[in-house]
């Protein structure tokens, strides 16, 4: 049987954070095949090696327009995205554009530790 797939991306100033959170639920993340941007999915494995992330270009090179591409294919069943509110990015665009194709094709997703707490009870 095919795992359901979860995408996990952080922005820099959110990525202790994703990995605090990976911890805390490895167990449950370990029922997913996990697609991350770059270096969020880097950090997740140092902590946890044996969950099955698959890693995509880093964000601000196209990692995040990856995963709103998987999602439009129907290939994502949710996505917790920590953003960091308080930072310009370069990539601004490509987070509201993988922010909206998750409201467009209606996938659970995540902006925050909180939602993201209640999000993988539900998902796991
Ligand atoms: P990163 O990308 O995991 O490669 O840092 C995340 C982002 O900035 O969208």
């Amino acid at each position: 049987m095919t795992k359901p797939a979860l995408a996990l991306v952080a922005h820099d100033a959110k990525k202790d954070s994703m990995v605090t959170f990976a911890v805390t639920h490895e167990r449950r993340l370990a029922q997913f095949a996990i697609f991350t941007t770059g270096t969020t999915g880097g950090r997740i494995l140092d902590a946890c090696p044996t969950l099955d992330i698959t890693r995509l270009k880093s964000g601000p090179l196209g990692g995040d327009q990856q995963i709103g591409a998987m999602i439009a294919e129907g290939r994502i069943g949710g996505l917790i995205f920590f953003i960091d509110p308080l930072s310009p990015m370069p990539h601004d665009v490509d987070v509201k554009a993988l922010t909206r194709l998750s409201v467009l094709y209606d996938i659970p997703m995540a902006l925050n530790h909180s939602t993201a707490e209640l999000l993988i009870g539900q998902l796991a």
